[in-house]
């Protein structure tokens, strides 16, 4: 009892008795003499106890529940890595090697990303109090996974909030670089070094899946097609052709290489460096199925009105300029505009392109990327097919 403590208000412990992670600065009456990211009891104002958080007092979310009760804080850790890295077991089997093994807070794991490509992990560390842990998370990732290499990817600008540089490196095992992945049976190179996210968007697995079912015998625009991903499952699935478009000319050139890889190396596999709004308007659209998975366009929330006007742009001069009929498989992965406004939106395009879309089917992220019950800021990605005509 007499452990100093984190003090909340009075009126301010309830999303913490509702097990979710995060205690803002403006919830905590009282900090003690701590030295920062270390891990504190967590008490109400009338001094009970509800679990243990790392803290950091520099930051607007200050601290992080590890627990919540009154286990030791890591053991609590050890259990929910094992019991994350054990459910993606059930999951995948030989076919697919490459996964997120933790989720941060989708697993009760605050702070931490763990992804799987073959025998090689690559983390990403967000907060102070998770990177002090890391000596050991680490040991507990290498006694449960034994991977050949671990390699950390934390160049995240919220990390500077958090008082911690910038950080890329080897912190155990053999050096890496690319690295050859199954997703679903297909091939995929992945650039571990120098990639965006941990190498590949692993939370669209099971709509790169659909697609491949989608495909058979239509023309695919991929849309935001980084390194190619749909477009290898849509000519898979037989598509008629398909093209990639991405701004970035690293993420197109794998793409290429993943076609290839697959054996789809024919006229129909079409590669364009450029950017999706100029693609579309100077192009004729001459597709049945289009794929727009593009970047957060919101990554705060004052973003939230402009990037909802570059998702209507976006679907309404493809809802405008499709054939009848044609599919649009369209997402946004920006947790500040939720399901609701992003239908709104579609419902806006569609009214000023003056055409009818009707919804077939809702997606979400795959399900190695688990939404936490307690904590929705796990929730981000949402997608919606429509049946454009
Ligand atoms: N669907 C992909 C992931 C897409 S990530 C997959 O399954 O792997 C978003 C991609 O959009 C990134 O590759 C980024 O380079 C690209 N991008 C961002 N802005 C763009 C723009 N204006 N035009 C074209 N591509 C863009």
């Amino acid at each position: 009892m007499n452990e100093p403590a984190v003090i909340l208000h009075k009126g301010k412990d309830k999303a913490v008795r509702n097990r979710h992670h995060w205690i803002f600065s403006g919830a905590v009456r009282s900090l003690p003499e701590f030295e920062n990211g270390g891990i504190l009891p967590v008490r109400s104002a009338d001094g009970e106890f509800l679990g243990r958080a790392y803290v950091n007092r520099d930051c607007s979310i200050l601290g992080r529940m590890l627990s919540f009760d009154d286990r030791p804080p890591l053991e609590v850790l050890e259990e929910n890595i094992e019991r994350a890295i054990a459910m993606r077991t059930s999951f995948f089997d030989a076919s697919t090697t490459a996964c997120r093994l933790i989720n941060g807070e989708g697993d009760g794991v605050p702070g931490l990303i763990a992804d799987r490509y073959g025998d090689i992990l690559v983390i990403q560390v967000s907060t102070l109090g998770m990177d002090r842990l890391k000596p050991f998370v680490l040991n507990v990732l290498a006694k449960a996974t034994r991977p050949r290499s671990i390699y950390e990817r934390s160049s995240l600008p919220s990390r500077r909030g958090e008082g911690l540089p910038m950080f890329e490196g080897l912190l155990a095992g053999d050096p890496v670089g690319t690295v050859e992945v199954l997703e679903n049976g297909l091939r995929f190179r992945v650039d571990v070094i120098q990639s965006q996210k941990t190498g590949l968007y692993l939370d669209q697995r099971e709509n790169r899946r659909l697609v491949r079912w989608l495909a058979a015998g239509r023309r695919v625009l991929n849309a935001f097609s980084y390194t190619g991903g749909f477009s290898v499952f849509a000519l898979a699935g037989g598509a008629a052709s398909a093209d990639s478009v991405d701004i970035s000319e690293r993420a197109i050139g794998l793409a290429r290489e993943n076609c290839a890889l697959n054996g789809f190396t024919g006229e129909n596999a079409r590669f364009h460096v450029a950017d999706v709004f100029d693609f579309i308007r100077n192009h004729p659209l001459d597709y049945d199925l289009v794929i727009l998975d593009p970047p957060a366009f919101a990554k705060k929330k004052s973003e939230v009105v402009p990037a909802c006007r570059g998702y209507k742009d976006i679907h309404r001069i493809v809802f405008q300029k499709v054939p009848r009929p044609c599919l649009v498989l369209t997402f946004s992965c920006s947790f500040f505009v939720d399901e609701t406004l992003f239908r709104q939106v579609l419902f806006q395009a569609a009214s000023e392109a003056a055409r009818n879309v009707r919804i077939l089917q809702r997606h979400h992220q795959a399900y190695d990327h688990p939404v936490n019950i307690f904590h929705p800021e796990t929730d981000y990605l949402k997608g919606f097919l429509l049946y454009v005509d």
